[in-house]
């Protein structure tokens, strides 16, 4: 279901994104040989159209194609049969960042591949997991972890002060090696944004360059814990401008990581609608009615909060959510 390789086909420094699909035909894992043997983890395109975290790694391999690596690396090409198309998934593919071990669908067959691949980085003593992806609509850029553990933050905030916590979605990368190791996931922008690339090749490179994962956390850091997620019923039609059932303000792509007061308005709804949001909790409850109220034909803020991953895509957030809720949380004290 996935090749396992143990050094780097030459085609791989230059190849297109789009053009590994022909060349590998399957999910890739490939293992490469550094100084220290415990090997950083790095995982890309698990969908298809976020590219930063390849074209990083194709950075990186340059460099060290000349000299040798100080640590080892594995890589995981997740969907390269999505990123042909440009996608983050095709619509017969599930998710590949919802089925890591923990994940909800272990009875797929893609479940048992993320599971293998897993436990291979488990006989290896994986040093670190890095998880790279994109976002569809604007946002800073970010680090996600699953674990408030120093290490995990310290890892977090060597990439960027602004740190998000969450434990659901459930089945993610990231919080399946959690289990084995500090790991983050890194949220690098839009695709093909400038400066996306370098900014993820230098904290992988610095990474490779680590002794040890350091256990203080930086002060500077910024924790937020994601609260809550926000889909649109597939029963409602929707969209960006004034034709459809839910009809979404185009700004709302602005209040990413911005705190929100209540009464900022969403979206506007057809009359006569009773159209809602749904709102699901980190224990997968419904609590719409905590976050939103109708009024006036809109769709507005019920209390405080701090969106991220709002975007204008219409695909993105039909296949994955309209955003996520969250609320700013101090950083647990010394011990
Ligand atoms: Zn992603």
């Amino acid at each position: 279901m996935f090749n396992e390789l143990f050094e780097l086909p030459e085609e791989l420094l230059t190849i297109k994104v789009e053009d590994l699909f022909d060349f590998l035909q399957k999910p890739t894992l490939i293992h490469l040989q550094g100084t220290n043997e415990q090997p950083l983890f790095i995982c890309t395109l698990l969908h298809g159209n976020e590219t930063t975290g390849f074209l990083a790694l194709q950075k990186l391999l340059a460099k060290y194609k000349t000299q040798a690596l100080p640590r080892s690396l594995s890589i995981f090409i997740g969907n390269p049969e999505a990123a042909k198309e440009n996608q983050r998934r095709l619509e017969r593919q599930t998710d590949f960042n919802r089925i890591w071990p923990g994940t909800h669908e272990d009875f797929l067959a893609e479940a048992h591949m993320m599971k293998n691949i897993t436990d291979i980085m488990r006989q290896k003593n994986v040093f670190a997991s890095i998880d790279i992806h994109n976002n569809t609509g604007r946002n800073p850029h970010y680090a996600c972890i699953t674990t408030l553990d120093k290490q995990y933050m310290s890892l977090a905030g060597m990439f960027s002060n602004t740190v998000v916590y969450f434990t659901t979605p459930k089945g993610v990368q990231s919080a399946a090696f959690a289990e084995l190791c500090p790991a983050v996931t890194l949220e690098c922008g839009m695709s093909g944004e400038a400066g996306s690339v370098d900014h993820a090749y230098s904290y992988i490179d610095k990474c490779l360059g680590l002794e040890s994962i350091p256990r203080d956390v930086p002060e500077h850091i910024k924790l937020f814990h994601t609260v809550a997620r926000v889909t649109i019923p597939d029963s409602y039609s929707f969209g960006f401008s004034d034709d459809a059932t839910i009809n979404l303000y185009p700004e709302i792509e602005m209040y990413n990581f911005c705190e929100l007061e209540p009464g900022k308005a969403f979206a506007y709804i057809e009359p006569e609608s009773t159209a809602y949001l749904l709102v699901y909790d980190d224990h997968e409850r419904e609590v719409g009615r905590d976050y939103f109220e109708y009024k006036d034909n809109e769709i507005v803020l019920r209390k405080p909060v701090m969106p991220s991953m709002l975007t204008v895509n219409t695909t993105a957030i039909r296949q994955d959510c309209l955003c996520y809720l969250m609320e700013k949380i101090k950083l647990p004290e010394d011990d």
